[in-house]
């Protein structure tokens, strides 16, 4: 009994000073993170990656320098020695944060109520840095009466910067009756509130109308312009489907978004391409040359094949790759980020291309030139992408499937200057800062 009483003691006086020890090394190293050794210039130091910053035409190998939540350098050959925490990245792709400019994060606990304060949306942070995505943009979940609830529950206590389209109906997508009631679509009430809060809202959206009437993307269009801000249309399921010529042609001002641009969803939807001819119809290319923004918005069923090989073949390229994140995308044929953006590669959109309509076209589409990019100065957002090789099945909802030899994967992701995601730990030493609030 008393010998087995000793070596229990023996063991927890070795954990304890194991755990002495432990929490000793990492006092040290958040002394040396948060700046009170100034040994080195630089917080992080990122060697050797493929850097390609669509905004500042560079695609070479850099180095990349982050002090105090900004980009401090971007340079031939950064010395390592200058930074607290060094990352090697040959063999990898260094771009900014990935900007999803159509995605549902108004996730709560109401169960009857869809994509507003509903299980239908998902909370960001588990869904965006392990892809290297750093600012989303929520497509309409919350209209001007649910907006400051969103703002609580979300916005302000996510990681992840988080945007927002808001809806023109002023409760948001409640589901049902909810979205169809065009007296709760008020364009000046909307466009008031969107100016207010400029800080969080970058347009007006409308989705899920199902009449055959132009009026709710009238509205929409009246609030995008008070405001001076862009709107994106879901043309909902009118049947027989309304015209998206008028649309372009008639309602839409240019940096307008159409999006699940690449849907085929039968009579309730036109689409884009004529695909008995294989060809993009003619008024898509006058709406692209007018100025109106084509975006992918996967979701669910909103992406099929069938429209977008013929249409990357005929070079109409997406202006944003966007996710439509929501609970009945995550696990279905679209995944995330970085598969949505394999697709394009495996379709014959150059790496370049596809990196610039999830990066810098998205920052400027949504009016916030200070994203997505790396210029000296802005705030560091960055994702660190490996383009692996192997055998990867590439499948839509239809079960149309692509057999592809590169697909994306995020090895680290950088939110305002601090590691927030390391997939196999390459940063040295390695040191994920922990949220406020949590252990
Ligand atoms: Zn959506």
């Amino acid at each position: 009994m008393g010998n087995a009483k000793k070596s229990k003691e023996q063991v927890t006086n070795l954990i304890l000073m194991k755990m002495k020890k432990t929490i000793i090394l990492q006092l040290i190293m958040s002394i040396m993170l948060t700046g009170f050794s100034n040994a080195q210039q630089y917080n992080i130091v990122i060697k050797g990656g493929h850097v390609i910053d669509p905004k500042n035409n560079i695609d070479e190998v850099m180095d990349v320098a982050v002090k105090e939540g900004t980009i401090a350098l971007i340079a031939k050959n950064i010395d390592e020695k200058e930074g607290a925490q060094v990352v090697h990245a040959s063999g990898l792709y260094v771009t900014p944060g990935l900007i999803d400019i159509h995605v549902h994060v108004f996730n709560g606990t109401y169960p009857d109520q869809q994509y507003m304060n509903g299980p239908n949306a998902v909370p960001p942070d588990g869904f965006t840095f392990r892809v290297g995505v750093t600012t989303v943009v929520d497509a309409g979940c919350a209209g001007w009466r649910t907006f400051p609830e969103f703002r609580k529950q979300t916005i302000d206590i996510s990681q992840t910067r988080v945007l927002a389209f808001l809806n023109i109906v002023g409760e948001g997508m409640r589901g049902g009756p909810f979205e169809q009631n065009q007296k709760d679509m008020d364009p000046k009430l909307t466009s008031d509130f969107a100016i207010k809060n400029s800080r969080y809202i970058v347009g007006i959206k409308l989705a899920h109308y199902s009449g055959r009437d132009w009026t709710p993307v009238k509205l929409a269009e009246e609030a995008g312009r008070l405001a001076d801000i862009p709107i994106m249309v879901d043309l909902g399921g009118a049947s027989p489907a309304l015209a998206l010529d008028t649309l372009f042609t008639l309602i839409f001002r240019p940096g307008d978004i159409f999006t699940h641009c690449y849907a085929q969803l039968g009579a309730s939807r036109e689409s884009l391409v004529d695909t008995e001819a294989g060809k993009v119809k003619q008024y898509a290319w006058d709406a692209r040359k007018k100025g109106v923004i084509f975006d992918v918005g996967y979701g669910g069923i909103s992406f099929a094949y069938s429209q977008a090989i013929p249409a990357v073949k005929n070079g109409f390229y997406p202006d944003a790759i966007s996710t439509d994140l929501h609970i009945g995308s995550m696990n279905g044929a679209m995944k995330d980020m970085l598969t949505t953006m394999s697709k394009f590669i495996a379709l014959g959109m150059d790496l370049k291309s596809v990196i610039n309509a999830s990066t810098w076209k998205p920052a400027r589409i949504i009016k916030r030139e200070e994203l997505g990019n790396l210029s000296v100065g802005t705030e560091a957002d960055i994702a660190i992408l490996n383009l692996r090789k192997g055998k990867f099945g590439l499948f839509d909802y239809t079960g149309y499937k692509i057999e592809a030899d590169k697909k994306l994967e995020c090895e680290m992701t950088i939110r305002a200057g601090k590691i927030v995601y390391d997939l196999n730990g390459i940063a040295n030493p390695v040191y994920l800062p922990s949220k406020k609030g949590t252990r």
